[in-house]
């Protein structure tokens, strides 16, 4: 695996933050010892704003360890799918996703942030002109051959792309993995036209769902270190500069495109029966008040 091949090096972990990364505040408290995984991890928690984070940090070489071929493949520990294999039923979400946006934003530059293969942008090719940033070159290099040299390998700190130039940047399943998501904000704000749109999804830590279970929540990752409350995220973002921000619980999309979806992980007609979960989960998680949310799934529009 290859935090293992870091960890040879000696230089797993940074070193200990003594600050909350999303506010300044000293006051912060550890959570939980996440166990699952090999090398086990930490989170804490700001007792002055409530964000999460990873502390200790992993090293930046063993972050973009995670990212290799075993990533997407399941050879790691720590995996991802290969997007890829399943396409044809993830464009029923991707597709109903640019649905959405195009209600708000009609054309011009799309700029998807952790790009992967590129399947979102595909779809998001009927209405603007697709760009990427994938900090893994294995999922990059195949998306420049599919979609073409917009596609830039490396992340949010060293990109070419010029200041007011997109209509449109989203964030997807994005956030949580950067060790600084300020600085990406303020990057995202100075990229995008006015009136251009932001799209995150990341996971609402507020949510009754991450907090009934605790230190099993499967989004504790090695690969995650910022995790998000929806308070604290509507606040980082009014204060990088965004005028006007709509929250949507679990997405802003229907259930019909998730269903689709989930038929590319069925082998069997009794997988079908997980149809009920999910549409118990999707109605669930419209039940809101306040700060209060039943499930952690939440997808914002911050529009400049
Ligand atoms: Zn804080």
């Amino acid at each position: 695996m290859p935090v293992n091949d870091t960890k040879a090096t000696g230089h797993l972990f940074e070193k200990p933050l003594e600050a909350c990364p999303l506010c300044g505040s000293p006051k912060i408290r550890r959570l939980h010892r996440i166990e699952r995984f090999e090398p086990a991890f930490t989170v804490d928690r700001c007792a002055s704003c409530g964000f999460i984070f990873t502390n200790p940090r992993l090293t930046h070489d063993a972050m973009t360890a995670l990212y290799g071929r075993d990533y997407y493949t399941g050879a790691s520990d720590y995996s991802y799918y290969d997007e890829r294999e399943t396409e044809q039923y993830a464009r029923h979400v991707w597709d109903s996703r640019c649905e959405a946006i195009h209600r708000f934003i009609h054309g011009g530059n799309i700029l998807d942030v952790g790009s992967s293969f590129g399947g979102f942008l595909k779809s998001a090719s009927k209405y603007y002109r697709p760009h990427g940033i994938e900090v893994s070159s294995y999922a990059g290099g195949y998306s420049i051959s599919s979609i073409g040299p917009t596609i830039h390998i490396g992340t949010l700190k060293d990109h070419p792309f010029e200041d007011n130039y997109f209509s449109v940047i989203s964030m997807i399943e994005l956030l949580e993995h950067l060790p600084d998501p300020l600085f990406a904000l303020r990057e995202c704000h100075r990229l995008l036209r006015d009136g251009g749109l932001l799209l995150i999804q990341t996971a609402n830590m507020a949510g009754l769902q991450a907090r009934l279970q605790g230190k099993r929540y499967g989004y504790y990752l090695p690969g995650h270190c910022s995790y998000f409350t929806k308070k604290n995220l509507m606040d980082a973002l009014t204060a990088c500069g965004f005028s006007r921000i709509k929250a949507f619980h679990p997405v802003e999309f229907g259930l019909i495109p998730k269903l689709k979806k989930s038929r590319g992980a069925f082998t069997s007609v009794w997988h079908y029966r997980a149809w009920l979960r999910i549409a118990a989960y999707h109605y669930i998680s419209k039940i809101r008040f306040g700060n209060f949310a039943a499930t952690s799934s939440m997808v914002l529009y911050a529009f400049k």
